[in-house]
C-alpha cells in the first residue's frame, strides 16, 4: 500500500484502503486538454463533470475540504469510465486508477437509496452470471419471436414503465441460435500457438456467434483454442462500478481456470473484459497468493485484433464487398491503446472499404452499465454517434465490444436505420469462410 500523506491521515474523506493516489492527482496541471473528449463535459459543459473537475473533487475530499455527500458522489456516478481523458492528457494522469479507487471508496462509505441498491444488485447478479443469462434466453426469445415485442413497442406500452426498465428493453439483443465453443478447438494445419479464449458473460449467452467466429478464425490461422467451460465472469462490470471485493474473487477464479488450461496467450474479444483482465496485477496486488500470478496472467491477455496482427495471415481472405464504418470502443482504444490492429485486420479483407467515424475519441454512451443507470445521457450520446454513422452511408458498422454493439444498434434504430452492427471478427470470419456480406444482415 502506498504511504499516506499527512493530509490524508488527518482529514481525508477517504478511508485508508487504497484512496485515490495523491501522487497521480498532483500530476494534473489543469490544462484542460481532456475536456473536449469527455462525454459528460461535451453534454453538460460543467467543470465538475469533466475529468479536471473530478480530479479537483478528489483532491478536495483527500484534503478534507469536501465531504463525500450525494452531490459529490453524483459527479463520479456520471463518469462513463471511458478513459478518453487519459488518451488526451499530455501529463500522463492515470485517471483510470483514480476513478477505480474513488468508486471503491464510494461503495464502501456511502449508503445508496433502496431503489438504487436494488437496481445495481439486479444488474450485478444478472450480467455477471452466464447461467442466469442463459435462463433468460427462452423468455426473451418468446418475447421477440412471438411478435409481442413488436406489439409492445408499436403501442408505446414501454412508456408506462420506469425509464431504466425502458432502457433495458431498448438494448435487448436480437437473439439467434446459441452457438457453443468447444473446450478445445484444433488448429487447422500445423499448430502455431495454443491460446485460451475468454468467453465473457453477455458475449457467451447473447453474442455466442462472436465467440464462435473468434474460435474459427483463430483455428484457421493455426491456433489451438482452449475455452475453459468452467471460467467465471472476469469481474469487469464489478471493477468499473467499485464493487472491488466481489471482483477480486472472480479474478482469482478466472486465473485458476486459465492456469489449468496451460495456454501461451489469453484472447479477449470484449473490450471491457480485455481491459479488466490485463489489469489483474493491480486488482490483486494485496493478495499474497495471487499478486505475482495476476501480473503474469495480465501480461498474457491480448485482444483478438492484437493476436491476429501478430500472426502472418495464413487463411485465404475472400472478397467482401462492403463499406464498413469502424467504431473504436473506448475500452479498446483508450484503456488498452489498441487502435491500428482492428483497422489492419479489416483492411486485409479484399473488397472491403473502411471508413472512419468522426469524433472517434468520444464514447457512444454504452460504458458498462452507464446506459442502464443514466439512460437519458446515454441516449444523447448514442444519438450523436448514430447521426455521425448515418452520414457515412456504411453497409455495416464494426466494433470490438458487445456493449457498443447494443448501444449503437439501439441508437440507429431510433433514427429509423437498420444498419447492422457487428464485431470486427465476424467480418474476418465471413471473409475467410467465403460468405457474402448479406449473411451479416441476418
Ligand atoms: S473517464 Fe470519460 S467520462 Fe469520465 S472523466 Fe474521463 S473522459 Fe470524462
Ligand atoms: S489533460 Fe491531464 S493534466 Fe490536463 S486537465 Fe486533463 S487530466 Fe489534468
Amino acid at each position: 500500500m502506498e504511504d499516506l500523506t499527512a493530509r490524508q491521515e488527518c482529514t481525508s474523506a477517504f478511508d485508508t484502503r487504497h484512496p485515490p493516489s495523491n501522487e497521480i492527482i498532483d500530476k494534473c496541471v489543469h490544462c484542460g486538454f481532456c475536456l473536449p473528449v469527455c462525454p459528460t463535459y461535451v453534454l453538460w459543459g460543467q467543470e465538475m463533470d469533466s475529468p479536471r473537475g473530478r480530479i479537483y473533487l478528489m483532491k478536495m475530499a483527500s484534503e478534507g475540504a469536501a465531504e463525500m455527500n450525494s452531490t459529490w458522489v453524483s459527479h463520479f456516478d456520471s463518469c462513463l469510465g471511458c478513459m478518453a481523458c487519459m488518451t488526451a492528457c499530455p501529463s500522463g494522469v492515470d485517471y483510470g486508477k483514480l476513478i477505480e479507487a474513488t468508486r471503491a471508496q464510494i461503495e464502501r462509505k456511502m449508503e445508496r437509496s433502496r431503489g438504487e441498491k436494488f437496481h445495481r444488485r439486479f444488474m450485478f447478479e444478472t450480467f455477471t452470471r452466464p447461467e442466469r443469462l442463459r435462463r433468460m434466453r427462452l423468455p426473451l426469445l418468446v418475447y421477440q419471436k412471438s411478435g409481442l415485442q413488436a406489439v409492445v413497442r408499436g403501442l408505446g406500452l414501454l412508456k408506462l414503465l420506469p425509464k431504466k426498465t425502458q432502457a433495458m428493453e431498448a438494448l435487448l439483443p436480437k437473439l439467434g441460435p446459441r452457438e457453443t465453443v468447444a473446450e478445445v478447438t484444433a488448429a487447422v494445419g500445423a499448430k502455431r500457438k495454443r491460446v485460451g479464449l475468454l468467453l465473457g458473460c453477455v458475449q457467451r449467452e447473447f453474442f455466442s456467434s462472436v465467440n464462435a467466429a473468434t474460435a474459427r478464425v483463430l483455428a484457421a490461422e493455426g491456433c489451438e483454442v482452449v475455452a475453459p467451460q468452467a471460467q467465471p465472469c472476469c469481474g469487469a462490470l464489478l471493477v468499473h462500478a467499485g464493487e472491488e471485493a466481489a471482483a477480486v474473487e472472480l479474478a482469482k477464479r478466472t486465473i485458476d481456470a486459465f492456469e489449468r488450461a496451460n495456454v501461451e496467450t489469453v484472447v479477449t474479444n470484449a473490450a471491457g473484459c480485455g481491459s479488466n483482465v490485463k489489469d489483474y496485477g493491480h486488482l490483486l496486488r494485496d493478495e499474497p497468493e495471487y499478486a505475482e500470478r495476476a501480473k503474469e496472467f495480465g501480461a498474457k491477455c491480448k485482444d483478438i485484433s492484437e493476436v491476429l496482427a501478430g500472426l502472418e495471415p495464413r487463411a485465404t481472405r475472400h472478397r467482401l464487398k462492403l463499406r464498413v464504418a469502424f467504431h473504436d470502443s473506448c475500452h479498446l482504444q483508450h484503456a488498452q491503446g489498441v487502435r491500428s490492429q482492428p483497422r489492419t485486420l479489416l483492411s486485409s479483407i479484399p473488397g472491403l472499404e473502411l471508413t472512419e467515424i468522426p469524433e472517434a475519441a468520444i464514447c457512444c454512451g454504452s460504458a458498462g452499465i452507464f446506459n442502464l443507470v443514466h439512460p437519458d445521457a446515454a441516449s444523447e450520446l448514442g444519438d450523436r454517434k448514430a447521426r455521425l454513422i448515418n452520414a457515412l452511408k456504411a453497409d455495416v458498422v464494426a466494433t470490438g465490444n458487445p456493449g457498443c454493439v447494443l448501444q449503437m444498434q439501439s441508437a440507429l434504430a431510433r433514427l429509423g436505420q437498420k444498419t447492422p452492427v457487428v464485431h470486427t471478427i465476424q467480418l474476418l470470419d465471413a471473409s475467410i469462410r467465403g460468405e457474402s456480406g448479406e449473411s451479416l444482415r441476418r
